[in-house]
């Protein structure tokens, strides 16, 4: 196991900011830890890099607690703190050799700079203050800070907010690329960024997980609805809609169209259209709904919402 994260709760004085948190990583896994602001997503994410304690509760990375070992922990631990703190006094180079000799990478330094400029796309730049880079490219410094050491796990705390649709795609490649030989954890309160480039999603709100399983899997959840909606050519009585196999609930939503509902598992087009060959309708458009996992996320959100 890569991560063990066991019963974590988190106080901020009075405020409850984890509350019983508790999930496994595979070696090999990239995972989205996806929330709204305020979630825990970061203070989750500080507790595994061992920047903070937890309240209650027990973090182990590759088998080492983060209390009794945080020095083997650190060592296996790449980090990219939201909003990416860098000394942007500092040339991307001396920055790398600085945060390298945090690392005592000694003599390994110059080679493992020059390394690591090259996978992040730095060499461009490479003359540059860190103070005179866009925001992508200060993004990529971060990356290659928190590679530099060769870490087994990568923990990237909303490493693409900010960025233009540009820098956007660029990053999330470059996550990606670095991601098929390392353990990631990347948080963000935007789904696209987990469907783009996560395998799996654990999903956050208010300090307890609401959901936990593949990208896949989320966005064909068991107990969501499917939405199927058509259009014939003349008016029909609703109740024949009704009839049709799996189908929930019934509502016209334009001239001659309909919208109907049945589980996520039942696909109703099939039936209907053999409906519509019975009854002599012409079908002008069918559509389904596809469940994107924003809805999903939405749902989980606003259930946990209501019961605070
Ligand atoms: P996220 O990263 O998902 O936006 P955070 O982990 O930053 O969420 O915050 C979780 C909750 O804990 C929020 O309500 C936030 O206000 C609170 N919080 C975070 N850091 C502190 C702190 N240092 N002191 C007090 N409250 C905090
Ligand atoms: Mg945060």
């Amino acid at each position: 196991m890569s991560i063990e994260v066991n019963h974590i709760y988190k106080n901020y004085g009075a405020q409850l900011a984890l509350n019983d948190v508790s999930f496994r990583i595979q070696p090999g896994e990239i995972v989205g830890l996806l929330g709204p602001n305020g979630a825990g997503k970061s203070t989750m994410m500080k507790i595994i890099t061992c920047f903070i304690p937890a309240t209650i509760g027990t973090v182990s990375v590759y088998g080492y607690d983060t209390r009794e070992h945080s020095l083997e922990v650190r060592r296996k631990i790449g980090y990219l703190p939201e909003n990416n703190p860098l000394y942007i006094d500092m040339y991307i180079r001396e920055y790398l050799e600085f945060i390298a000799g945090l690392h005592h990478l000694g003599k390994a330094t110059p080679g493992r700079v020059d390394e690591m400029m090259e996978i992040t796309g730095l060499n461009p730049e490479k003359g540059k203050k860190i103070r005179a880079l866009s925001k992508g490219f200060r993004q990529r410094v971060g990356l290659a800070q928190a590679l530099i050491h060769d870490p087994e796990v990568l923990i990237l705390d909303e490493p693409t907010s900010g960025l233009d649709p540009n820098q956007l795609v660029d990053i999330r490649q470059l996550i990606t690329r670095i991601g098929k030989e390392k353990t990631v954890i990347l948080s963000t309160h935007i789904m696209q960024e987990v469907e783009a480039m996560c395998s799996r999603a654990i999903i956050i709100n208010k300090g307890k997980i609401v959901a936990d399983d593949s990208t896949a899997r989320l966005v064909t959840r068991k107990g969501e609805v499917s939405i199927v909606t058509v259009e014939f050519d003349q008016m029909i009585d609703q109740a024949l809609l009704k009839q049709v196999k799996g189908v929930k609930n019934v509502k016209n939503t334009g001239t001659n169209t309909w919208t109907l509902e049945s589980d996520a598992q039942t696909d109703i087009r099939q039936d209907l259209f053999k409906l519509a060959v019975t009854h002599n309708l012409s079908v002008l458009s069918m559509q389904k709904a596809a469940n994107r996992l924003e809805d999903i996320f939405q749902q989980l959100t606003q259930k946990e919402n209501s019961h605070p």
